[in-house]
């Protein structure tokens, strides 16, 4: 009986997240071009909420890390610490050159690399900044691998 109501409350829980991710944006050392474009995403216009996914105030409640820019060196024990405040199961959205590998800011000396080099990274973003159509084909990828189907992988994405 019991293992039937644990069954039932990890169904309600995939359920849930599938129909509505809520994200956390990061931005460990983004020129801010990409955190713009994150932003019109959420907006009316292209609203990415049509996909259930809602913007968290705390790791804590979040379910996907969206995270923008190089990791620098000031910013990368934060981002750790965020990553490790979420609930498990949580995933990884790299949003932008910068945070694929570096980008523009590519062996700078205060940058340490993109978000791979630190986080496991489940969906890849491209474009410099990528535009909003691009950040919201990423969305689908990711409640595609939320289903547990196939992602495509070095596809070209709208950029
Ligand atoms: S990918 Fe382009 S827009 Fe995004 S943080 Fe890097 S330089 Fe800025």
């Amino acid at each position: 009986m019991q293992n039937l109501i644990l069954n039932a409350l990890e169904k309600a829980k995939t359920w849930a997240r599938l129909n509505s991710p809520w994200v956390l944006h990061y931005n460990s050392g983004s020129c801010n071009g990409c955190d713009i474009e994150l932003l019109a995403t959420i907006t009316p216009r292209y609203d990415v909420e049509r996909f259930g996914v809602k913007l968290a105030g705390s790791p804590r409640h979040a379910d996907v890390l969206i995270a923008t820019g190089p990791v620098t060196r000031q910013s990368r024990d934060r981002l750790l610490r965020i990553y490790q405040q979420m609930p498990e199961p949580r995933y990884v959205m790299a949003l932008g050159a910068c945070a694929l590998g570096g980008g523009v800011f590519h062996n700078c000396y205060n940058t340490l690399g993109g978000i791979d080099a630190f986080l496991p990274v489940d969906v890849y973003v491209p474009g410099c900044p990528p535009r909003p159509e691009a950040i919201i084909n990423g969305v689908v990828l990711l409640l595609q691998k939320l289903k547990g189907e196939a992602v495509p992988h070095g596809e070209p994405q709208p950029a």
